[in-house]
């Protein structure tokens, strides 16, 4: 019996070639499987040149599209039908894909692809014999190749021929796990998450760095961190989160430093510690969620006088967004009501309303001078804590207060 059994998977980027381009394969199909596997056993998978197939054997195919739409490197996807090389096999097939869309189908079209070459019938000759079937089998349907209703696609691969009629866009990227590790700081707010979903997008792989301050900050500030982290799970598979006691460095920074310098001197140190973990780990970037202007720690004078302390690129994704834009897609992937939760985290406690929006180089060290850097770094580092999270199923309430 006739039946879509297949979701074909395409990929885009197509720059990438050679040894690259069977490391971009391979890690997608792996991302796919780490992420259906669990839920849809049956499934298998299958690697061809430019396309992944997955064959569905009974697994229900609608849940598995709402995965696939948040899979990174996945450009777009059709459900297919497939049948062996023959012309007659394609002829039903394609009968059979087009009798099955849905909405008011007046006019299609035929669009073959030969990636098998040895099989003898041309793209075009395809073309003509899957149409003329399909209208010598139909009433009141012609053929229509600028804007049909519906396209049935069709490609003959070595191990079969796969009829398709709709397409799925998928998320674009570059799957997670191609392009390196980058430790991504994330405060309990609004605009760090949205930088670990936009560096994911490009195939990073992410470890999270947080900064608490208990008792001035509480578990429920830590809470939301582990849930932040879960959700950006969600695109990558699993995300390390790397907890730094922080409450005697920041203590110590506010006995030393008069209060315009903190901030800049708070931003300093955190910066420190993030690259004695980042090399811990062999991350090759730390990343942010600032934004140009944003607060006055984000100006370009405070960046670069921040930035000083370090030659780890700093990457930061959401430099040139606007709140708002953030703000709709901190929505889109469901981290905005858990930012939103009104815990204090660490730089909102000590912050004073009078911090410098051009403080130099100079200034910051002349202050560090009274500020024992290298033994609070080194502590910091030392007291850090890890924590693998799984998924976002796997944290669960209790689970976490067992933990904290
Ligand atoms: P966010 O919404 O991400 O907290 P923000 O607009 O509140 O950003 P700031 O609080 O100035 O901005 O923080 C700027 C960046 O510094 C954050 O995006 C994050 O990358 C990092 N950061 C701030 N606080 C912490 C923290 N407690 N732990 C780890 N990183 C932090
Ligand atoms: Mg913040």
């Amino acid at each position: 019996m006739l039946t879509f059994d297949h979701i074909l998977i395409r990929y885009g980027e197509l720059a990438l070639k050679g040894k690259n381009r069977h490391m971009f394969e391979k890690q997608l199909v792996q991302n796919i499987r780490s992420v259906l596997k669990p839920s849809f056993p049956r499934l298998t998978y299958h690697r061809t040149f430019g396309r992944i197939l997955l064959g569905l054997n009974g697994e229900d195919p609608v849940p598995i599209k709402d995965k696939l739409r948040k899979i990174f490197g996945i450009h777009s996807f059709s459900l297919a039908i497939r049948v062996t090389n023959e012309l007659d096999k394609m002829k039903q097939a394609a009968l059979h894909a087009l009798q099955a869309s849905e909405g008011e189908v007046r006019t299609f079209k035929i669009n073959a692809r030969r990636a098998y070459k040895p099989f003898p019938i041309s793209s075009s000759e395809l073309n003509h014999h899957l149409g003329g079937f399909v209208l010598a089998n139909t009433d009141q349907i012609s053929v229509d190749v600028h804007s049909p209703d519906v396209e049935i696609k069709v490609e003959v691969r070595e191990s079969g021929t796969y009829i398709m009629t709709g397409e799925f866009k998928g998320l674009g990227g570059l799957p997670v796990g191609t392009s390196g590790k980058v430790l991504l700081m994330l405060s309990g707010g609004i605009d760090s998450p949205v930088a670990g979903y936009y560096l994911l997008k490009r195939g990073v792989t992410l470890e999270a760095i947080h900064f608490h301050s208990p008792p001035f900050t509480n578990e429920k500030a830590k809470q939301k961190v582990v849930d932040l982290a879960a959700k950006l799970t969600n695109f990558g598979g699993q995300v390390k989160l790397h907890i730094v006691p922080f409450t005697e460095l920041q203590k110590h920074i506010h006995e030393k430093v008069p209060s315009n310098m903190e901030m800049t001197i708070m931003r300093r140190m955190m910066l420190r510690i993030s690259e004695g973990i980042a090399k811990k780990i062999d991350a090759l970037a730390i990343a942010t969620g600032e934004s140009l202007g944003q607060v006055a720690s984000q100006t370009l004078h405070s960046m670069n006088t921040i930035n000083e302390v370090t030659n780890t690129p700093v990457l930061r994704p959401l430099l040139t967004m606007d709140k708002e834009e953030v703000i709709t897609v901190a929505k889109e992937i469901d981290t905005f009501n858990i930012s939103i939760l009104p815990y204090e985290d660490c730089c909102t406690i000590f912050l004073p309303p009078d911090s410098k929006t051009k403080p130099t180089r100079q200034q910051a060290e002349k202050f560090e001078q009274f500020v024992e850097t290298e033994a609070y770094v080194q502590a910091a580092i030392e007291g850090t804590e890890t924590m693998v999270i799984k998924s976002e199923a796997a944290v669960s309430k209790t689970e976490m207060d067992e933990l904290l």
